[in-house]
């Protein structure tokens, strides 16, 4: 950290941005700004000094040294205008005031970008979510190359919407662009940085030039085959999950069915099997939704010219509450999830990454989920799976209890267990509690776990709420 109370800290910016300026000719200069945590300052007398010199004060939701941070950039800003140059930064930059007119980068999703843009800043839209090129592109961990983590198919970029809904026409005028990162810290060659780019930055291209209305992901995968020629004549190192079969699960809650549907670039043929073995040239062809009502290894390839593609698995896993209706009484997070409260009995287990879309995250409330058995059912236990990630403030449940009901109304407590607060030395991982009861006749089953709603001390994010992330409850 560069002390900001001292006067050599700004005229030693002066002189880094001075030589930058020499290197490079270009309109913008970056200058980061992101994830400069404010320990020091809060401690450094030099710091305190400025900071009541310069009459900051904590306000507005952002603390006096975020105001601190603020003025270090607006210094780095204003010195380069001086020399004609624009300040772009990470959207960080926003907190503590917005240095005139500096361009943000929104990268921890969209909600920087709208801030900025409604205070007519401009604005490149590079959100995490969408748009980092450095998370995996398959849930197949074990046959990719090692990536530091998160989940961005092909599809989910191709879906990204730079300008967001939030924003009047005249706000939206500041969206002036779309970027990609690619962070190498996992990636020890080019050849390994063409394959996380490619065939993401072509769907990238399409989001940039194309209009929302005219964007169609079928028609882009079925160019993108021809397209890929191009990759192979150049001898560019590619991603080919586009070739392989792509499954999408959904319930059917009236029939309390899963259906499964498949699809491959250019719709090639595709064959597949139900028990886990290797689908062969002779296995049985899809031709439309597969229906499911018990448990299933879901194997699938595409064949093309007589070559067969790399073999796509899904498991699916029945019990007598997979495909029922799940009614929650607290929201979830915003960013997870999904499918609500039927990504709770979907058949789909969740894995090790908390993002894939299996689990459901809540952050502050407690996941309180009434699960509809659609008919009077035997039920003697229950079932659930937590997953923690203490740097990504996933904790785990601190209480789980079970109720049963036959109106879905009035419920009877028939099991319960506490857990004690997480330890640092806890290792990440999925847990499984299985709370067992008397067996019983019901409709109606409720299931509660609480949240860690204070975070113990030896965590950074002491004292404020933890996220907890559930999925699949089984009942049997
Ligand atoms: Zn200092």
């Amino acid at each position: 950290m560069l002390c900001a109370g001292n006067d050599k800290t700004l005229t030693f910016i002066d002189n880094v941005l001075k030589e930058i300026t020499q290197l490079f000719p270009s309109k913008y200069i970056h200058v980061g700004g992101d994830e400069c945590p404010k320990t020091q300052w809060q401690k450094c007398p030099k710091c305190q000094a400025r900071i009541k010199s310069l009459n900051l004060e904590a306000k507005d939701g952002h603390s006096a040294e975020e105001r601190l941070q603020s003025y270090i950039i607006t210094h780095a800003s204003n010195y380069l205008k001086s020399l004609g140059r624009n300040t772009i930064g990470w959207d960080e930059i926003l907190e503590g005031g917005l240095a005139e007119g500096a361009t943000v980068m929104s990268w921890r999703g969209e909600s920087g970008g709208i801030a900025a843009a409604k205070q007519h800043h401009d604005v490149v839209m590079t959100p995490n979510s969408y748009l980092y090129f450095d998370y995996y592109q398959s849930l197949d961990k074990a046959n990719e190359p090692l990536a530091i983590g998160g989940y961005l198919p092909l599809e989910t970029v191709y879906s990204y919407e730079p300008m967001p809904k939030e924003l009047t026409a005249d706000e939206a005028r500041h969206i002036i662009g779309v970027q990609a990162n690619i962070w190498t810290e996992y990636m020890p060659t080019f050849k390994q940085m063409q394959y996380m780019a490619l065939p993401r930055l072509a769907a990238l291209s399409e989001v940039q030039w194309s209009q929302p209305a005219l964007k169609d992901y079928n028609s882009f995968t079925n160019r993108l085959t021809e397209f890929t020629h191009l990759y192979d004549r150049l001898g560019y190192n590619y991603a080919k999950h586009l070739y392989n079969v792509a499954i999408h699960v959904d319930s059917d809650n009236k029939w309390r069915e899963i259906l499964i549907h498949m699809t491959t670039a250019g719709n090639a043929e595709i064959r597949y099997t139900l028990d886990g073995t290797e689908p062969t040239a002779n296995s049985t062809l899809y031709t439309g939704a597969i229906v499911l009502q018990k448990s299933a290894k879901i194997r699938a390839a595409a064949f093309r010219n007589g070559k067969r593609s790399s073999v796509t698995s899904q498991d699916i896993s029945f019990n007598k509450a997979t495909a029922c209706p799940v009614e929650l009484l607290q929201p979830t997070h915003k960013n997870y999830t999904y499918k609500g409260g039927a990504t709770l009995t979907d058949g789909l287990l969740g894995d090790k990454g908390f993002g894939t879309g299996r689990w459901l995250g809540f952050s502050g409330n407690d996941l309180e989920a009434i699960i509809d058995l659609k008919q009077n059912t035997d039920v003697s236990s229950v079932s659930l799976n937590t997953c923690v990630d203490k740097g990504s403030w996933i904790f785990d449940a601190r209480n789980i209890e079970v109720s049963v009901s036959a109106d879905g109304k009035s419920f009877t407590k028939v099991a319960s267990k506490s857990l004690p607060a997480l330890e640092e030395q806890t290792p990440d991982n999925i847990y499984t509690y299985e709370l067992t009861f008397p067996q019983t006749t019901t409709r109606y089953v409720k299931v509660t776990a609480t949240s860690e709603h204070n975070i113990p001390e030896w965590h950074g994010g002491k004292g404020k709420p933890a996220f907890l992330f559930v999925d699949e409850i089984s009942v049997k």
